[in-house]
């Protein structure tokens, strides 16, 4: 499928047939050889899975997306990528996603754009477009992606499928490039709750190498999907999160989402979480200041690229310039200077300083939200695909887009995003987002099956 599809789809950056194969064949001959081997294996062995490009693999090449790290290889795996290879999930290969995590659209990639299986001149969402599309084409049956602001759950609402950002913490970010330290989580994409819930399950658990890992044991979310009843659940509407600025057709799938609640037994409630309107504002400060912190290290010493200066003396500062210059794209730069500059002294109180403070008022919305409600609930994406270009050279207008999602992960709470159908207006799917409090995971996943 891989080779029919993706010349079209640029989902994939490396494509990691002869290991996956092996792997495959090894899940194959325990399970006919039986006994005791065979009982053990998980449920998703054998199932192959493709990950995205942010996180590092022995045995395969890790770009982020970026020039700057072509052809690197990690020396080590991701502590999810132990967990995948320990239940022996084949890894199909990595995929396309914005440079470094920052964009919504998957243009920002140093190798090209990812386009959506759904319509080939829109966009899958970003910045994980090429997990989305990977699943939504039926290249891979699964993937894992990773969610700052919505990079998880936005790529599954425009191209039809499921994603997950779990609580801050439930998955070790051992081996995922850090973007926004505090706000960066990795997650599941698939085509079913079900699966995510099952594949949460595998990546999750405590890490001593992630200082951030959750020791909870959230062993209960494949249950919650099978279990799927919403009777006398209080789900809230966040009344900030759609109507104005949301496309009608969005609009229209969400309350239909809405009904199909309600006739299983759940109690709608309104609620209102004020703050939400400077959400958007704080996270590209907070956003782009631990960015620019993270991606010192790529200083062409340490890591892939090193470009030398044209002319006069070679020192440290002017290989690491020319290095930076070449091999980082425009969003990266973009992003690299609006985060120094907010940190630098003088203004690091007025701008870092305010910011963490909004996410402050935020945690306390979700706070008070969360005592009228087992669960939230609100469109995920405010448009459904936009096309190529559209929004490429208006980063304003591509931050805007991620204004439902970027909530979730300035609270640190678990989010789903899954299909809600497709919008009258252009016929392209539309996504649907359940919110929890922290460390209820399991919550989205029983609501969410009950949604599919
Ligand atoms: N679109 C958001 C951004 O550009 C989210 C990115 C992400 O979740 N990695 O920052």
């Amino acid at each position: 499928r891989i080779a029919d599809v993706d010349g079209q789809i640029n989902a994939f950056l490396h494509v990691n047939t002869e290991e996956a194969l092996a792997v495959a064949a090894e899940v194959d001959a325990a399970r006919a050889a039986g006994g005791a081997a065979a009982e053990e294996l998980h449920a998703l062995a054998g199932v192959p899975i493709a990950v995205k490009d942010l996180i590092v693999t022995i045995g395969q090449p890790t770009t982020a997306g970026s020039k700057i790290l072509e052809g690197w290889h990690s020396p080590y795996d991701a502590t999810v990528i132990k967990k995948l290879r320990a239940a022996k999930m084949p890894i199909l290969g990595k995929t396309n996603l914005d440079e470094f995590a920052m964009g919504s659209s998957t243009e920002h990639s140093a190798y090209g754009p990812t386009r959506n299986p759904w319509d080939l001149d829109r966009i899958p969402g970003g910045s994980g477009g090429g997990s989305a599309a990977a699943v939504a084409a039926f290249e891979a049956p699964l993937a894992l992606g990773t969610d700052t602001g919505g990079s998880i759950r936005q790529p599954g609402a425009v191209t039809g499928t499921v994603g997950v950002k779990p609580t801050y913490g439930a998955v070790s970010r051992y081996g995922a490039i850090a973007m926004a330290s505090s706000l960066d989580q990795i997650g599941p994409v698939s085509r079913t709750v079900l699966d995510s819930a099952l594949l949460q399950e595998v990546i999750g658990g405590h890490d001593p190498f992630d200082s951030t890992s959750l020791t909870d044991p959230f062993d209960n979310l494949a249950a919650a999907a099978r279990v799927g009843n919403v009777a006398g659940m209080k789900i809230g509407i966040i009344k900030e999160l759609h109507g104005e600025g949301y496309q009608a057709g969005v609009e229209n799938r969400f309350n239909e989402s809405l009904q199909l609640l309600k006739d299983a037994g759940a109690d709608i409630v309104e609620v209102s979480c004020p703050n939400l309107k400077y959400a958007l504002g704080a996270y590209y400060l907070i956003m782009p200041s631990e960015a620019s912190s993270n991606l010192a290290k790529f200083d062409g010493v340490r890591y892939g690229l090193r470009a030398l200066p044209q002319d006069g003396p070679m020192t440290i500062e002017r290989v690491m310039g020319a290095t930076r210059a070449a091999g980082f794209g425009d969003e990266v730069k973009r992003r690299i200077i609006l985060g120094t500059y907010a940190l630098s002294a003088g203004y690091y109180d007025a701008y870092y300083g305010s910011a963490q403070k909004v996410r402050t008022l935020i945690q306390r919305d979700f706070d008070a939200a969360f005592s009228n409600a087992d669960v939230l609930i609100s469109p995920t994406a405010p448009t459904t695909a936009f096309k190529l270009g559209e929004k490429a050279n208006d980063p304003l207008a591509m931050y805007l887009n991620d204004v439902a999602t970027i909530p979730a992960n300035m609270a640190g709470i678990p989010g789903l995003s899954l299909p809600g159908g497709l919008a009258d207006e252009d016929g392209l799917p539309v996504g649907v987002q359940l919110l929890a409090p922290a460390r209820q995971d399991a919550r989205l996943y029983r609501v969410g099956a009950v949604l599919e």
